[in-house]
C-alpha cells in the first residue's frame, strides 16, 4: 500500500494552498437494503462531516497531500446508468446474507468490467456483523472480485468496521484512474 494519510483527518489538513482540489465521481450500486447510504454516512463520520453539513453525498479527504473530493451517485442497477465512464470508480455493494444482492453484484463486476476494462471496482461486502446469517462465505466474494480485477473488503457500516480501510481503497483507486475534475 501507498503512503496514504488517512481519510479520517481529511478535513483538518485542507489547509495547503498549494494544492488543488480535484473532483471524482464514484458510482455506488447494490440491491435496495445493502446499505449504501449507510456507508456514504459512515464515510462522511470517519471524514468529520456534519449530517446536516451538505445534504449531498460528498466527503473531503487528503490524499498524498491533494485535496480530493469525491461524489457519490447511488443506483440500484448498474444498467441503469448510461454514462458509465464519467465515473473514477464503481463501488459494488452486496451483504454476504443475502445471495441474491451477491448474484447482482457479480453481475455488475462482470458487465462493467466487459465495457470498461481499465474503470477500478471495489466489491464491498456490507453488515460483516451479521455472519451468523452468512450465505456467501469471504473466500467467495473474494474469488469473484478477483476475477473481475476488483479489490474486495468486508465491513460494516453499523460497527464502522473497516470503513476507513474501503474508504481508502475507494480515494485511492480514484487517484489510479486519473479521471479527475480540476478545480
Ligand atoms: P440502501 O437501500 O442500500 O441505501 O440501504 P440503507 O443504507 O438504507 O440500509 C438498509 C438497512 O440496513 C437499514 O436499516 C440500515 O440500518 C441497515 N444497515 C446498514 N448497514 C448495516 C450494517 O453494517 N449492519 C447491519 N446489521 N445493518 C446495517
Amino acid at each position: 500500500e501507498s503512503g496514504i494519510s488517512s481519510p479520517v483527518d481529511g478535513r483538518s489538513r485542507r489547509t495547503s494552498d498549494s494544492t488543488k482540489e480535484s473532483i471524482h465521481y464514484v458510482l455506488i450500486v447494490g440491491v435496495s437494503g445493502v446499505g449504501k447510504s449507510s456507508l456514504i454516512e459512515s464515510f462522511r463520520t470517519i471524514c468529520g462531516m456534519e449530517a446536516t453539513e451538505n445534504d449531498r453525498p460528498i466527503i473531503k479527504v487528503t490524499f498524498n497531500g491533494k485535496r480530493e473530493e469525491i461524489i457519490f451517485v447511488e443506483e440500484a442497477n448498474v444498467g441503469e446508468v448510461t454514462d458509465l465512464d464519467k465515473f473514477s470508480a464503481i463501488l459494488t455493494i452486496y451483504t454476504p446474507n443475502d445471495r441474491q444482492s451477491f448474484l447482482q453484484a457479480y453481475s455488475t463486476m462482470k458487465s462493467v468490467r466487459n465495457e470498461f476494462p481499465q474503470l477500478p471496482i471495489i466489491c464491498a461486502a456490507n453488515k460483516r456483523d451479521l455472519v451468523r446469517n452468512r450465505v456467501i462465505p469471504e473466500r467467495k466474494g473474494k474469488e469473484a472480485a478477483q476475477k473481475f480485477q476488483a479489490k474486495h473488503a468486508e465491513v460494516s457500516a453499523l460497527l464502522s468496521l473497516k470503513i476507513t480501510d474501503l474508504l481508502t481503497a475507494v480515494v485511492q483507486q480514484c487517484h489510479l484512474s486519473g479521471k479527475r475534475e480540476r478545480l
